[in-house]
């Protein structure tokens, strides 16, 4: 005999990213087909169901609720309670409710999905080439969220009112738009239009056809996009990508290349499964991918590079362009050399007008700025470079949360973080702090995250730095809220991020290789072994032997003083014979500031002695953007493996190891008297780096018993160096832990910084 069918009420509430991803006509579509009654609503905390109905159904309502949930939710927590029955009649989405003190996942900025990329092509369709189409499954979100719960209000669409037809697709459960905040067509929506650099409209009657007719005629076009402007200009026409360069002030760094579909990218670069995943993820990022040399984009997009960004079209606008002007494009942020990403028409126009010959406007406002973001497919997982689009505000679930923290991050490639409630909420690329226009895009990033995430930091935390204005800007937070400050030494955070964010609350070997840190001892810190963890404390127990940098950030930007330095000071005198190239009178005033040790800061940066390396090599003298030298200095190793390294020497000097360069330098010159090539050079630095990784944490790992590695730093980026730590380390029986969700770079900072305050508990 069949159970008695028992009629019972549930409460369900559901955290995550559950709003502006067609949550709630989900949860309406599935009540109907369990032929259950109740509501469903939207909260600051996510949504609320209650649903009445036979057991059995509210069972499989319950089981689908998580199997079938939205492509693009996320579930955090789940929770169904059993409440008395109220005998409601049919099931209904009730307003947004507004909870005092709770906060939400928002969710990232989505690509265009198929179904509106279909949408826009189809003539016979109402949105036929109209760019601003999206759905629940796809379009801004973050980008346009002043506050949460996610609704159209709340939004920088709430000045745009919904023709009928839009609000008919808004208010039905059935359709694909119901309740998409950002839904728009060509009657009601905002528009797009095309102006020359002085703001002039242009006549034309398809501001897209035109657009693209100025892209192939070798113009350099700023897009507003979803986050921000973009420069864009035919990736294959030599002249429009140099006279980009030019204008932009960026001589080599590499640009980024938007393409239409995988087959495309198929074309340009040598693509893997894993990396197809990540180019077609909703999130469609610039990946990294082996430049394949026989493609027609010019070298000048990507200097030295055996690598290239490449991303695919993510919003309807891309596609539509793409497609009509038939060319890879560079797409690149719209910012001059360090400025933040520029988000308004009157902005752009103002800061741009001497890059772009032509604008592509819109009248949809961009609340929070955003870059894209860039990954690496490397070891076996996806490695994030730069977050940004597709990723921010995602947090990093981590259980180093004891108290609200903001950390303010370092001065470059800055981040700020903020912790609550198991999360870390680590924020978009911010970028570099020493100009007024990205301090203002910090204050207002800060806001947003502050008001959407409910925060109110117990405890700020800074970087030692006495000089970044990212500290002066934690000292003066600190002082007016009247909370406590702490600082935290650059390399301490760097390791602590990368524990973070794998959940690691032991001691380990952290290693971090890096540029640039203030030290403990006042000196500059970059090749660094610690003992310790988040909560333990950390102690420096091994560094690469401190050197001078002739002129500090001269030095930096020309690392043939580097070279010379290193040179002279581990060889003496004879070892400058091998600077013909450098003026007589240049090398003797770098002697006499290293004799004198005048303006000539102590290193034991790692990045400084890929500089030198690469001086040596011949192939980088001058560097104009970050990391250049050591990036070239990979490039010239190719894909060229074997196993030989230069010698070094781990000396203990009161309890710290001191790794020696003399023979890697003293190596270096005679390889290259003997006629060795920068390319076999190069191989066999990256293989005394990743052995001297390798030798000094057995050697810290037989005193202090430790077997787990963190690795995080710049250098780490160095695909190569990478590769070869982990797989040397891994043979002798280490477990190594990496950085995946949050760049190894200094934007990790942030969330080493926090982590850290939160566990000395506050001060
Ligand atoms: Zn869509
Ligand atoms: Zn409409």
């Amino acid at each position: 005999m069949p159970a008695p069918k028992q009629t019972k009420r549930f409460a369900f509430a559901i955290s995550g990213i559950v709003q502006g991803v067609g949550f709630r006509p989900f949860v309406y579509q599935l009540a109907a087909k369990h032929g259950l009654n109740g509501w469903v609503r939207n909260t600051s905390a996510g949504v609320e169901i209650e649903a009445e109905g036979i057991e059995q159904a509210l069972d499989s309502f319950s089981d689908e609720l998580i199997s079938l949930s939205p492509p693009q939710s996320v579930i955090k927590t789940f929770k169904q309670t059993e409440i008395p029955l109220t005998g409601e009649e049919g099931f209904t989405i009730k307003p947004s409710q507004s909870l005092s003190g709770r906060f939400q996942l928002v969710s990232p900025d989505i690509a265009t999905c198929t179904q509106c990329q279909n949408d826009v092509s189809d003539p016979r369709n109402r949105r036929y080439r109209y760019p601003f189409t999206n759905c629940t499954n796809c379009g801004p979100r973050f980008t346009i969220i002043e506050d949460i719960p996610y609704d159209r209000p709340l939004t920088t669409m709430k000045d745009f009112e919904m023709c009928p037809v839009c609000q008919a697709e808004y208010d039905n459960p059935l359709d694909r738009r119901f309740h998409a905040q950002p839904n728009a067509c060509p009657v009601c929506g905002p528009r797009l239009w095309l102006v020359d650099k002085t703001g002039k409209e242009l006549e034309s009657a398809d501001a897209i056809a035109e657009a693209a007719k100025l892209l192939k005629d070798g113009r350099i076009l700023a897009i507003r996009g979803l986050g921000g402007f973009l420069l864009a200009a035919d990736a294959t026409n030599q002249l429009a990508v140099n006279t980009l360069r030019r204008r932009k002030h960026r001589p080599s760094k590499p640009f980024a290349v938007m393409l239409p579909d995988i087959a495309e990218a198929r074309k340009h670069c040598f693509i893997s499964a894993e990396e197809e995943k990540l180019l077609i993820s909703p999130a469609a990022p610039i990946v990294l991918c082996k430049w394949n040399r026989e493609s027609p984009i010019c070298p000048e997009t990507a200097p030295k590079q055996n690598y290239l960004g490449i991303m695919l079209a993510y919003t309807p606008l891309h596609h539509l362009l793409l497609k009509e002007t038939g060319k890879p494009l560079i797409m690149t942020s719209g910012n001059l050399s360090a400025e933040p990403i520029a988000k308004d028409n009157d902005e752009a126009l103002k800061r741009l007008g001497n890059i772009a010959d032509y604008f592509l406007l819109h009248n949809r406002p961009i609340y929070s700025r955003y870059d894209d973001s860039v990954v690496m497919y490397e070891a076996g997982a996806k490695r994030v470079i730069r977050r940004g689009r597709g990723y921010a505000p995602y947090p990093v679930q981590t259980s180093f949360t004891d108290k609200e923290v903001l950390a303010l991050g370092p001065q470059e490639k800055n981040t700020f973080c903020l912790l609550k409630d198991g999360y870390a909420f680590v924020s978009q690329h911010i970028g570099d702090m020493q100009n007024p226009e990205t301090l203002d895009s910090f204050e207002e990033t800060l806001a947003v995250y502050l008001k959407l995430f409910r925060l109110n930091p117990q405890i700020i935390a800074s970087d030692l730095h006495p000089g970044y204005i990212t500290t002066a800007l934690a000292e003066a937070r600190s002082a007016s809220l009247d909370i406590p400050l702490v600082k935290v030494q650059h390399h301490h955070a760097h390791i602590a991020s990368c524990l973070a964010e794998n959940n690691c609350d032991e001691e380990v070997i952290g290693v971090a290789l890096d540029g640039t840190g203030y030290g403990l001892d006042g000196h500059i810190w970059g090749g660094e072994f610690f003992c310790g963890g988040i909560k333990q404390g950390f102690s420096r127990q091994a560094h690469l032997e401190y050197l001078p940098l002739p002129g500090g950030e001269a030095a930096i930007k020309k690392p043939y003083r580097t070279a010379v330095s290193y040179v002279y000071t581990l060889l003496g005198e004879e070892g400058l014979n091998f600077f013909k190239n450098i003026e007589p009178e240049e090398l003797d005033i770098i002697k006499t500031q290293l004799e004198r040790k005048l303006n000539s800061p102590l290193t034991s940066s790692a990045g400084r002695l890929f500089d030198a390396v690469a001086a040596l090599c011949g192939i980088c003298q001058v560097a104009n953007y970050d990391s250049q030298p050591a990036i070239e200095l990979e490039t010239e190793a190719g894909d060229t493996e074997f196993a030989q390294c230069y010698p070094f020497e781990l000396d203990l000097d009161k309890g710290i190891y001191l790794i020696r360069l003399k023979g890697i330098i003293q190596g270096v010159l005679s390889d290259l008297s003997s006629g060795k090539t920068a390319a076999y050079i190069s191989v066999k630095f990256h293989n005394t780096v990743s052995q001297i990784v390798l030798d000094t944490c057995l050697r810290l790992s037989a005193r202090s018993g430790l077997t787990k590695v963190a690795l995080s730093g710049g250098v780490f980026q160095n695909r190569r160096v990478f590769r070869q730590v982990i797989k040397k380390l891994e043979a002798e029986g280490f477990e190594v832990i990496t950085h995946k969700e949050i760049p190894s770079n200094d934007g990790c900072i942030s969330l080493g910084q926090a982590v850290i305050a939160t566990s000395q508990g506050g001060i």
